[in-house]
């Protein structure tokens, strides 16, 4: 049988394979401590379970208009507005989405074609090169190590930008670095995208998840030029630990967001109409919003403080004070292994779970995630240095 060239292009997500093979490890009785999770170990707040209860319960289990629920996308507009600063954003301009991942892919398809080119600075986000190459574009790769924080510069996105470049990928805070830029760092790398007038997906689903007292910055506030051509992506599975609600969000310019409502109503149709209604609890209450995220916060600061200065104990290990996300990119490269021989060893041999960067276009390093408990990191820090100690 022949397989489109789409699909001989792609490759599985590597996150969630290391996820699979954690499961079948922890089935078959062994004790993992797992550091690979993409996800917040948090129960999604009871009050937004009740609002979803409570609408399929009143029969909201039918199709919806497929770019959202209305009162969802309303409520959406005056989040981008007060939270993101986006002054002008109407709920026309807002599209509700199978998840944040989706988000990006309508982004990228609704703006971007064969042969355009794609500037994606990595460490990058696995789905981003896949995605664009399902456009028929082209990923260009720009390198931002630890060196620089793993924040790309304005000269580095003008070195790389051709007459074919269409868009540029910014994900902050990053997953998988948990970097940050500032806002001024934004300001400079927006400078450049609107002279010369590409689009900007600014993929912010981690845009409440923020540490040291820093907060966030959307792009597409920072001027009507900038708003113009930024697409900001969004979603509530980071936010509100609702990952198997899929739900996502997104902002666009409105020609933007008309072109990619037209391409989610020919290919997914409507986010799930009742899990729509309970997101819609988590904006319509911001108050007992604020006390989930506020109790999650306190939490995921504490083990990334655990974590780093665990990781910062063990010899030969370099890991950046990562202040956002829930993820630390610790670099791995004085053991002299590929970063996926250094995971699978480790996960073999001393029964940690971490991410081999080499999915994430950076192979000196391996992704570990701090939302676990307190004492599954206390034990897999033990692990690792014992392990790092046998080089
Ligand atoms: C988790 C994640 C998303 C989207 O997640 P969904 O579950 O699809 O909403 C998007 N971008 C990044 C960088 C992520 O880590």
């Amino acid at each position: 049988m022949k397989l489109s060239p789409w699909a001989k292009n792609i490759s599985p997500s590597p996150t969630l394979a290391v996820d699979a093979r954690v499961k079948e490890l922890i089935a078959s009785g062994e004790d993992i401590a797992g550091f690979g999770a993409g996800e917040p170990d948090f129960d999604t707040p009871a009050f937004i379970k009740d609002a979803a209860k409570e609408a399929l319960d009143q029969g909201k289990t039918k199709y919806a208009a497929s770019s959202g629920v209305p009162a969802l996308r309303s409520a959406l507009a005056e989040k981008y507005r007060s939270f993101n600063g986006i002054e002008s954003a109407v709920a026309n301009e807002v599209i509700v989405s199978p998840g944040g991942k989706y988000s990006c892919y309508l982004a990228i398809l609704a703006t971007c074609g064969p042969g355009d080119e794609v500037i994606i600075p990595a460490p990058y986000w696995v789905s981003y090169p896949e995605m664009v190459k399902l456009a028929g574009a082209v990923p260009k790769i720009v390198e931002a190590g630890d060196d620089q924080g793993f924040k790309v510069t304005p000269e580095q996105l003008e070195a790389v930008i051709t007459d074919r470049t269409r868009m540029v990928v910014i994900n902050s805070p990053s997953n998988p670095t948990g970097a940050v830029y500032s806002r001024e760092e934004l300001e400079a790398l927006v400078a450049v995208i609107i002279k010369h007038d590409l689009y900007l997906m600014s993929d912010e689903i981690y845009e409440y998840l923020y540490y040291d007292g820093l907060s966030h910055s959307s792009p597409a506030s920072f001027s009507k030029e900038a708003a113009e051509r930024t697409i900001t992506v969004g979603g509530f599975s980071k936010t509100f630990s609702m990952t198997g609600w899929r739900l996502g969000t997104l902002h666009a310019p409105a020609p933007v967001a008309k072109a990619i409502g037209s391409i989610q109503s020919q290919t997914s149709s409507n986010a799930t109409t009742f899990a729509q209604w309970g997101a819609l609890a988590a904006l319509e209450k911001p108050d007992l919003a604020r006390a989930a995220l506020d109790e999650m916060l306190i939490a995921f600061d504490r083990r990334r403080l655990m974590l780093l200065d665990g990781l910062n104990g063990i010899d030969g290990i370099k890991t950046l004070r990562a202040q956002g996300a829930f993820y630390l990119f610790p670099n791995i490269s004085s053991f002299g292994l590929a970063s996926n021989d250094f995971a699978a060893r480790l996960l073999e041999e001393a029964k940690v779970a971490v991410v081999p960067g080499s999915g994430f276009g950076a192979d000196d390093y391996v992704r570990l995630s701090y939302a676990t408990s307190d004492s599954i990191i206390e034990k897999g820090l033990g692990r690792l240095r014992d392990f790092c100690a046998g080089f």
